[in-house]
């Protein structure tokens, strides 16, 4: 692959090619250290200019021209899987058919927002309902934002975070600022570039790249922006809302997602589901199994099952269309999994499998015996690490579940109704999931967390469409 020097994408123009030195960040291979491309370290003033433009364009796509562009978007991403997982791979070290699967879920967020689009969920009232009521009719329309929107996207998956803020961001014809992460950014603009060229008025996303210590700030101040959107970690995420003031503020944060296996599951459905869901796209999922709760009954044989799974878990160079794991996103995310492991075994963990490291390449890693204190556990490990617990009874298994500061999703795994009824009514989560891994959606359902995973506000295109709108109403007196 060459190595692609990157520019900022403002208002239909390229900027910032020619830069140079420290006002460029390079993107390295986490595999190989090679250098995959450089972008550049935006200005406050192209920062600004970036709002300047995006606030005075007003969009006026009819909702049939916004479905095209979707579906056409959509149908680039499809043509160009093997090149996007290619990129995905290169810059962010997840494995070939990790990164096949995020372009796949990238065309369904474009597919479903060109079906969205086409839907007006406007609503009537009659207003004869009460003895004073009218003979009158209460109508709601939905609008797009008067201000900007910015949107700041985490690593784990390079594109498809991006395409949950953009994709309904044209569907209800905002204009957006993207800031990806640094770790990730040819991507974000990879799709940028797929959205242009299915007939995207440029004004309506512009992509910044740079130093959140330099730019963050004013993307969350600028007097243009009316809504962030941000995904990311826990601290930022409340950096971001203690700044953004008197705007309105999605956030999707961290999770500590749980798996419980009760003593009647199915052992091999519930072990592939802890192993899959733990492993998939590195463990760098906000949903990705960090805990494995499991029914003291049970817990021997569904430990060795998880043992045995893991060591059948193939890992190794990202590139290799044969691998089930590339590495973790950088050496220092390595090593900080290291030491947390090295801490939970000093504490008493037992290690199973797994815990070797080969710059960013961590093995899959089990450890049993963890106490839910141990920071491994009680923290987001976001990683390829299956701690497990084990748990007398169902009321220790929804107390460990709530016992940490997270509220993301969970995986039951049993088929007793009335254990079933009792987690869907009192584990902490934005989902519970019977049977899968806590990170199984639709790109399109309800998704996101509570407690310090977010503030109930979900995404998926349905609802990401709903935070992006102003609902008008007016009345007539017909
Ligand atoms: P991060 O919080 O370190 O960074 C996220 C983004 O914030 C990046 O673009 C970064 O440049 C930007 N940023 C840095 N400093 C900032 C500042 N001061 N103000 C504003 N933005 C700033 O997260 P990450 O390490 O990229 O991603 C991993 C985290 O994201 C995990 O905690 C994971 O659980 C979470 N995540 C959550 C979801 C969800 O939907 N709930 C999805 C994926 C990832």
């Amino acid at each position: 692959m060459t190595v692609r020097i990157e520019s900022l994408r403002i208002g239909g123009e390229k900027v910032g090619a020619d830069r140079r030195g420290d006002r460029v960040i390079a993107v390295r291979n986490p595999y190989s250290g090679a250098i995959v491309g450089t972008v550049p370290k935006a200005t406050l003033e192209e920062v600004r200019q970036a709002y300047e433009i995006a606030h005075a364009y007003k969009p006026k796509l009819t909702r049939f021209e916004r479905a095209n562009i979707l579906n056409k978007a959509a149908a680039l991403v499809r043509e160009r899987t093997s090149d996007i997982s290619a990129l995905i791979t290169s810059e962010a070290g997840l494995c070939v058919k990790d990164s096949t699967y995020e372009a796949g879920r990238v065309a369904d967020v474009l597919t479903f927002g060109a079906i969205e689009v086409l839907k007006d969920d406007g609503q009537t009232f009659s207003c004869d309902l009460t003895p004073h009521g009218k003979k009158r009719k209460v109508h709601t329309l939905r609008e797009p934002l008067l201000g900007v929107i910015t949107a700041i996207t985490p690593f784990n998956h390079p594109m498809n975070q991006v395409a949950h803020k953009v994709v309904p961001s044209i569907a209800t014809n905002n204009r957006m600022v993207l800031k990806p992460s640094e770790k990730v950014p040819l991507s974000a603009l990879l799709f940028a570039d797929i959205l242009y060229e299915a007939g995207l008025p440029p004004e309506m996303l512009a992509v910044i790249t740079g130093d959140p210590r330099e730019i963050a700030d004013e993307m969350l101040t600028n007097p243009r922006v009316d809504l962030i959107t941000f995904t990311g970690g826990v601290a930022i995420g409340k950096y971001i809302a203690s700044k953004a003031g008197y705007r309105r503020v999605v956030l999707e944060l961290g999770g500590n997602d749980p798996i419980i296996v009760m003593e009647d599951a199915d052992l091999d459905e519930a072990s592939t589901l802890a192993v899959q869901g733990s492993y998939k796209n590195s463990g760098q999922r906000c949903t990705a199994v960090k805990r494995m709760l499991v029914h003291a009954s049970v817990a021997q044989r569904f430990t060795d099952l998880v043992v045995d799974k893991t060591r059948a878990w193939r890992f190794g160079d990202p590139a290799d269309a044969k691998q089930d794991m590339g590495t973790v996103i950088d050496e220092a995310a390595a090593r900080f999994f290291e030491s947390r492991v090295d801490e939970a075994i000093a504490q008493g963990a037992r290690l199973l499998q797994g815990h070797t490291r080969v710059g960013a390449l961590f093995a899959p890693t089990v450890l049993d015996r963890v106490d839910p204190s141990m920071l491994l556990v009680h923290e987001e490990t976001f990683g390829p690490v299956s701690p497990i617990i084990s748990f007398a009874n169902i009321e220790e298994a929804i107390q460990i579940s709530n016992g940490t500061a997270y509220g993301l999703s969970s995986a039951v795994c049993t088929n007793r109704l009335d254990y079933i009824t009792r987690f869907v009514s009192e584990l902490q989560v934005g989902t519970v999931n019977v049977r899968e891994v806590p990170g199984y959606r639709l790109e399109l359902t309800p998704f996101g967390g509570i407690k310090d995973s977010g503030l109930g506000y979900k995404e998926g295109v349905q609802e990401a469409i709903k935070s992006f709108t102003n609902t008008k109403t007016y009345s007539l007196p017909w």
